[in-house]
């Protein structure tokens, strides 16, 4: 059964019940009262009579021991209709429309007043006992009166009510039927979502604004959602960059290749001149040499993947100091000088990955065709800050954003011609993240190129200060 029509019939049920039981007490608790005031009426009446029935037997002492027929003469004095029974409870006289054994006695002449309410054909009267005497002699009295009006009001007001409860639940049955749309609205709402998110539809959004559960729960499918949305687009975008991985890896390893076995052939089929051997060979040489730092960088690039690396502190001068071995032959090499200021400071390194990242960084400044390379070091608050800067021919804005990625060239032919593949800042940019560090790269596309790398003090830069 749906949630809708359990709601539905739960409604339903509760309603009709709860009207009807309240109707049925309230029709019984006034008719309890009238009837009690009904009661009170009897008792004056029968007062009333017992007071004339007394001042009879007061005129007309031992009427009690005659016959029947001297009571009857005078029964047109009594207000009510009235009957008397004898001490052995035999009936002396009644003008009570029931058969005296009918209003047989059950103890009621024992002295105390009672009450009981007989209903025949159709009317209803209270009958009230009571003792009387005369002399020696008892008698019980008992009057009749009539409650009808009463008990045909109860009537009418139980009919009359149950055409109420008639009209109430025809006007409540699209009431609550609106009522349980209602309620069961945002649920069949985020049940719909959940159906479109099943079949691919990561956008989906319910968007159900309030404060109860059902907006409460909107709000949390909602974020589920979103952080279902954002974890498709992150693993699509895993599986694009490895395509793109696999795409470009396969295309840098065609063109030296296309090369390495064009030139072999040639030399191979034919008798060439010595000056045309030795240009082909230094074809297949360089080439041979782009493949080589090609595979490199890639067994690096899966080996910073793949391994733990265990941080030392190290003083940042003197690596620097060590550093200038490798670093000066690079600028040398494109004609470009260096400059060095390196303030002193200790950060958490692995020697081996921090030379590498900082060789690939002059290595670009230096094939950027420039005249200087800058290499900075300062001490900050909480970092310590690693600048190479280049008046190079700097890198246009639009590509800063994805010079990181693997492959990625923004110049192509110049990264091809001095053996680049587009894997250095990708490899940059892992050191950097292994080194719990940060890296910016500024440039305007004419000026010049900085990278920036802030390492992390250790112990936030409070230990630095006793040293
Ligand atoms: P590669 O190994 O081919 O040099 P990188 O990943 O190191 O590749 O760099 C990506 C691209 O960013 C390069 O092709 C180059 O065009 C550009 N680039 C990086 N550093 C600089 C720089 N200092 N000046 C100008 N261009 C740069």
């Amino acid at each position: 059964m749906k949630l809708f029509h359990k709601i539905f019939l739960c409604f339903v049920l509760l309603f009709g019940t709860a009207f009807q039981a309240a109707g049925f007490l309230l029709v019984n608790y006034a008719y309890g009262n009238a009837i009690e005031q009904e009661k009170k009426y009897a008792f004056q009446e029968f007062q009333q009579n017992k007071y004339i029935l007394q001042s009879i037997l007061y005129l007309e002492p031992g009427l009690l021991e005659k016959d029947a027929g001297s009571l009857a003469n005078m029964a047109g004095r009594f207000t009510v209709p009235v009957a008397l029974f004898g001490q052995d409870g035999g009936c002396i006289f009644s003008n009570i429309n029931v058969q005296p054994d009918f209003l047989g006695l059950n103890g009621e002449g024992d002295g105390q007043i009672a009450f009981r309410i007989l209903r025949e054909g159709g009317e209803s009267d209270i009958l009230v006992y009571g003792c009387i005497a005369q002399g020696d002699r008892k008698a019980c009295l008992v009057t009749e009166t009539d409650i009808s009006p009463v008990v045909d009001a109860q009537k009418s007001m139980a009919a009359y009510l149950q055409k109420i409860y008639i009209v109430i639940l025809c006007i409540s049955f699209p009431v609550i039927f609106l009522l349980t749309k209602v309620l069961t609205g945002p649920i069949k709402k985020v049940g719909k979502a959940a159906r479109r998110i099943a079949k691919g539809n990561y956008s989906e959004k319910i968007g159900i604004k309030g404060r109860d559960e059902v907006s409460e729960l909107a709000a949390d499918f909602d974020q589920m959602a979103q952080q279902v949305e954002e974890k498709i687009d992150e693993l699509s975008d895993m599986a694009r960059q490895k395509e793109d991985f696999a795409a470009n890896f396969a295309h840098e390893l065609k063109t030296p290749l296309t090369s390495v076995i064009g030139y072999a052939d040639m030399l191979c089929r034919r008798d060439l001149p010595k000056e045309e051997v030795k240009s082909a060979a230094g074809y297949i040489l360089s080439e041979g040499m782009r493949l080589e730092s090609l595979a490199l960088k890639l067994m690096d690039l899966f080996v910073l993947d793949k391994q733990d690396f265990f941080l030392v502190r190290m003083p940042v001068k003197e690596m620097f100091e060590d550093l200038g071995q490798g670093i000066e032959p690079v600028c040398r090499k494109y004609g470009a000088g260096l400059h060095m200021e390196i303030e002193d400071g200790m950060i958490e390194v692995d020697y081996d990955l921090f030379k590498a990242m900082v060789l690939n960084l002059v290595d670009n400044a230096a094939k950027a065709e420039c005249r200087d390379v800058w290499i900075s070091g300062t001490r900050g608050k909480d970092t310590y800050q690693i600048r190479v800067k280049d008046n190079g021919k700097g890198i246009p804005p639009k590509e800063l954003g994805r010079i990181t990625e693997a492959f990625y060239m923004a110049d192509k032919s110049r990264s091809r011609k001095q053996h680049g593949a587009g894997l250095g800042l990708a490899l940059v940019s892992k050191i950097v993240k292994i080194h719990r560090a940060k890296m910016e790269i500024e440039s305007d596309g004419k000026a010049g190129t900085v990278a920036i790398i802030g390492f992390p003090l250790p112990g936030g830069g409070a230990d630095e200060e006793n040293i």
